[in-house]
């Protein structure tokens, strides 16, 4: 095999930070070489960038053949109706990439694929015999983000893997289910990465159960809690919380009083002039759903989570009321909407339940109430928890407390139950002689997205330090002095040898300054890094370097290639322990 010589290689490293890029990881990838941007959330992948993704796709690849899912490979555009047939060219429409063909048929680059799938199932699954049955793909998918940000982590065009299980039965689709959940975890673990499971709101894809595999870190666009007790955690959208005990205010028992607030409208102004936490505020918000107005009310420290508002009501549609509208069923402008006296359903979140000595607004303009005790002072219809989880929250499965953490989602597995197959007919005949639609679930894990995690879980000041399964290469070689002689040969020696074992051998051959090599090295950071230079091959020895402890190690020549075969599987098995662990 032809060594990898920098020289005639194509990374680019880049000494500034480039201004685009807000977060580590995405500064990281530009600055190794690994990726460049051809426009707002479109990039190309370079030689070491695609390296290292190609390491990412081969482990995803072995874990779900060995789960036993089949590889297929479906188009990226799909016919508009089928996405109809769903009703999901509606529900999507706002991240569904159009497109018409010289026919003027439309077209759809598909932002996921179980539509697709599903209707292959549908033509090629008659019976029970040919079930469970798994298939994926390692492709790319489109969606026309509002915001493409972060590199990889939100871009136009992405590269996932999606999964799709069809079962028989019920427990079956359990079993399906199970077998993706633990093939995650072994994916994720081989990728060098800590994830934390959550559970998470099903969304737009319907169904009835799903998990979250996230990579914590301060960078993530996605919130979670988790409980420092027990193994609760949960995505934000889905978390659920108590409050322990309802909190004391003054004025408890007191008649309910009115308080001239001219032009304080928001929970900071009120409080404000109230000298009060905003938790004493009763915050009261007007929705519509499904086209009836509704009232609800949450304290005033915490925001609606609407969809577990839209899930609790049980409704298809909810909305925030336009001001006419708040105007017209509480007879005031926005911001002094209140639950007493208000002739519309009035939803309370659980935390407002024995909600005493509480101020909120009197549906009059101007003006606020206090000393409000809500049970005697309103008709509240329901109480439901649909309000966001908080930091110190109790956990609702123990004792405990709840943290909130940022993460990024890498890998979300979902059971979908019947919703696809009966819409498009994906149906079995069963020993029984009845049809039956098969119960799906689907498996996502976001290729792109689980590299760039892996740098920003795994980095320094100095650059990448990569985790040997997924790095580009294993070792680097740098020649310290391109002129000396007898460096260049016991370097390529040692590239020989290394490469005859098998390993992969970036030789840093480059006529540049020992410092610009230095630090181009510890950038890219390639697991292990060899030095060849004067003062090493006086004493016959070669200095190594580790770049996730930053040890310097005086190897001497005639055992160097065990030494290195030594500590890179020793850094794999530090690296599983600690997941262990
Ligand atoms: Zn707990």
């Amino acid at each position: 095999m032809e060594a990898v010589r920098w020289s005639r290689q194509l990374i680019p490293t880049l000494r500034e930070v480039p201004q685009e890029a807000e977060i580590p990881s995405h500064q990281l990838l530009l600055r190794a070489g690994l990726i460049r941007k051809l426009g707002a959330g479109l990039y190309t992948f370079l030689p070491f960038g695609l390296r290292a993704l190609r390491k990412v796709e081969r482990i995803v690849r072995e874990e779900m053949n060995r789960a036993g899912a089949l590889e297929i490979l479906m188009p990226a555009l799909h016919p508009k109706e089928i996405w109809e047939q769903t009703g999901r060219f509606e529900v999507l429409k706002d991240v569904i990439f159009k497109i018409r063909d010289r026919q003027d048929r439309a077209l759809v680059l598909g932002p996921t694929h179980e539509e697709i799938v599903t209707d292959l199932v549908a033509h090629e699954v008659s019976s029970y015999r040919q079930l469970p049955l798994n298939l994926y793909q390692i492709q790319m998918k489109f969606r026309d983000e509002i915001r493409p940000r972060f590199g990889l982590m939100r871009a136009k065009e992405f590269i996932m893997k999606d999964a799709y299980s069809f079962d028989a039965d019920d427990a079956g689709a359990d079993e399906s289910y199970r077998k993706m959940y633990d093939a995650y975890q072994r994916i994720f673990r081989r990728c060098g990465l800590r994830t934390k499971i959550v559970e998470a709101d099903t969304g737009a894809m319907g169904g009835s159960s799903s998990h979250e595999f996230m990579v914590l870190a301060d960078a993530g666009e996605d919130g979670l809690v988790e409980c420092d007790t027990c193994s609760y955690a949960a995505n934000l959208e889905r978390a659920e919380s108590v409050l322990r005990a309802p909190p004391a205010f003054e004025g408890v028992g007191r008649a309910v009083e009115k308080v001239s607030t001219p032009g304080l409208r928001s929970v900071e102004e009120v409080s404000g002039f109230f000298q009060s936490p905003p938790s004493r505020l009763i915050k009261t918000l007007i929705y519509v759903a499904d086209g009836q107005p509704v009232a609800a009310l949450v304290p005033g420290n915490r925001d609606v989570n609407e969809i577990k508002l839209r899930r609790a009501l049980g409704t298809k549609t909810l909305i925030l009321a336009d001001p006419v509208t708040i105007e017209r069923v509480t007879g005031a402008p926005v911001g002094f909407a209140g639950p007493v006296g208000l002739k519309i359903p009035v939803h309370a979140d659980l935390k407002l339940r024995g909600y005493r000595g509480a101020i909120t607004g009197a549906n009059q303009a101007d003006a606020h109430i206090r000393h409000v005790d809500l049970e005697r002072d309103a008709r509240v219809t329901a109480y439901a928890d649909f309000s966001y989880a908080m930091e110190g929250d109790g956990c609702p499965r123990c004792p405990g407390m709840l943290r909130t953490r940022r993460g990024i989602e890498v890998g979300h597995v979902f059971k979908l139950g019947t919703k696809y197959s009966e819409l498009l007919g994906a149906m079995y005949l069963g020993a029984d002689g009845q049809k039956k639609p098969c119960i799906m679930g689907c498996y996502g894990i976001g290729v792109t997205r689980t590299l760039q995690a892996v740098i920003e879980q795994s980095h320094d000041d100095q650059g990448i330090i990569w985790p040997v399964p997924v790095a580009p290469a294993e070792v680097e070689v740098l020649l310290i002095n391109e002129q000396h002689e007898a460096s260049v040969r016991a370097a390529e020696k040692l590239v020989a040898e290394l490469e005859e074992v098998g390993l992969e051998v970036l030789y840093d051959e480059r006529a540049e300054r020992p410092g610009v090599k230095f630090k181009d090295a510890d950038l890219l950071g390639l697991p292990l890094r060899i030095n060849v230079g004067e003062r090493g091959l006086a004493k016959g020895a070669f200095e190594v370097r580790v770049r996730q402890s930053g040890e310097t190690l005086m190897i001497p020549m005639e055992s160097i290639v065990e030494s290195i075969c030594a500590q890179l599987a020793e850094l794999r098995r530090a690296r599983g322990a600690e997941e262990q662990g």
